[in-house]
């Protein structure tokens, strides 16, 4: 079997395999080609590639020939990709349902990592923590260089300085990464999240948790957070703003599954803060968690920089791509036989919760419901 990897387009910077990951799949069988240059943006030429058992070859034969095509973009997936190929990436299939249908009447079968279930057998093959990860810590890198100030505390024979306030909104994979580089950088880390269950990971990094009672159960949500209901949202915002004044760096992760960022943060909030302080909002591309985030753009408001950023994984290309790499490679052993050929296995949960569309259909049940016709209010 031939799986090809395509050079994704830019602003992507990342690969889907890296030539380590190629290794090990030589190993198990799998022939693999990727598209010429396809690693050059993460670092790895094409002679590393080869030098670990790939061939190098160009998109058309990847498209005509392989039975598995990796990229991490759906807007990389070729028009002319084969009617029976797997193609398998992060498509955010629960923002782009038109998009699986259309795959699905071209009889593609489709995988998307990014609907893996969150469970500790598939943590192996999460990218959305591998990612997420990065994006934490390369958060408040970039909030430390455009802060005006100091992380650190210092005594210096010229004058103290007091250690940056940072405050971390959302505490799953990128903010609990978020909170362990502003220790590292000695900063004061206050951190709020909707499940209390994350309290003792938080104090365990050196951070306080701030707690807003009566937060909706997401105990049931598969490891994703539910959208609150109104009274617990302006509860929240007012807990926030008592915070938020008193904060220099602030780094907003929160994030609901398929559906918009939660503002967190209003304009009214952000004219509180202190003059040079740096809001860095991960939660761009679904809106963001303050209502003068721009995804892909900072601004500066009322002296207070505001960074939308969803992208940051792909400003760490070698480590993103590897760690990737490793998750699609973990996944694909439970797709593959030991003889290199394709088995779906559909009673695997990892395999089910990952197929968007296998067969001609859309198989993933949230992604049809979105697809339904909804019935028109009276
Ligand atoms: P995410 O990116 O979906 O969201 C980031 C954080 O924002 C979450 O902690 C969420 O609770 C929080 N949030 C959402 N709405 C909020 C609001 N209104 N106010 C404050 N915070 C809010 O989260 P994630 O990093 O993907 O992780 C989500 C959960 O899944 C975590 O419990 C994580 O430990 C778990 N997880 C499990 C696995 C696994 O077992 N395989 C892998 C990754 C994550």
């Amino acid at each position: 079997m031939i799986i090809g990897v395509l050079k994704e387009s830019s602003p992507e910077t990342r690969v889907s395999l890296v030539p380590e990951i190629v290794s090990a799949l030589i190993k198990l069988n799998i022939t693999v080609w990727v598209e010429s240059n396809a690693g050059a943006t993460a670092f790895f030429n094409d002679n590393a590639y080869v030098s670990a058992g790939a061939q190098i070859k160009d998109k058309e034969a990847i498209v005509n020939e392989a039975s598995i095509i990796l990229t991490i973009h759906a807007d990389n997936v070729p028009a002319n990709t084969k009617a029976e190929t797997v193609i398998m990436g992060v498509y955010q299939p629960l923002f782009n349902p038109e998009l699986m249908q259309t795959w699905a009447d071209k009889g593609h079968v489709v995988f998307s990592l990014d609907t893996i279930p969150r469970t500790t057998r598939a943590q192996a093959m999460d990218v959305l923590s591998s990612q997420a990860n990065i994006a934490g810590y390369k958060a408040v890198l970039i909030a430390a260089l455009q802060y005006s100030r100091y992380f650190p505390m210092f005594m210096t024979a010229a004058g103290s300085i007091a250690p940056a306030k940072v405050l971390i909104l959302g505490a799953g994979v990128a903010g609990l990464q978020a909170v362990a580089t502003a220790r590292r950088l000695g900063a004061v880390v206050e951190v709020f999240d909707t499940r209390p269950s994350v309290k003792e990971e938080v104090m365990s990094l050196g951070a306080k948790f701030v707690e807003v009672e009566g937060a909706a159960d997401a105990s049931k949500a598969g490891g994703y957070a539910v959208e609150q209901n109104e009274d617990f949202q302006r509860r929240q915002r007012e807990k926030i703003h008592e915070h938020i004044k008193k904060s220099d760096i602030v780094i907003t992760t929160a994030q609901i599954a398929g559906r918009k960022a939660p503002i967190l943060i209003k304009t009214e909030m952000i004219n509180d803060m202190r003059p040079g302080s740096v809001i860095v909002d991960i939660a761009a591309s679904t809106g963001g968690n303050t209502d003068l985030t721009q995804d892909n753009k900072t601004i500066l408001h009322n002296d207070v920089t505001i960074i939308g950023n969803s992208a940051l994984a792909s400003s760490m290309p070698s480590d993103a791509s590897k760690l990737y790499g490793k998750n699609v490679l973990n996944f694909l052993k439970l797709i593959i036989t030991k003889e290199g050929s394709l088995n779906l296995n559909f009673e695997d949960d990892i395999v089910k919760g990952t197929c968007i569309v296998n067969d001609g259909k859309i198989v993933n049940e949230r992604i049809q419901g979105l697809l339904k016709p909804q019935p028109i209010k009276a």
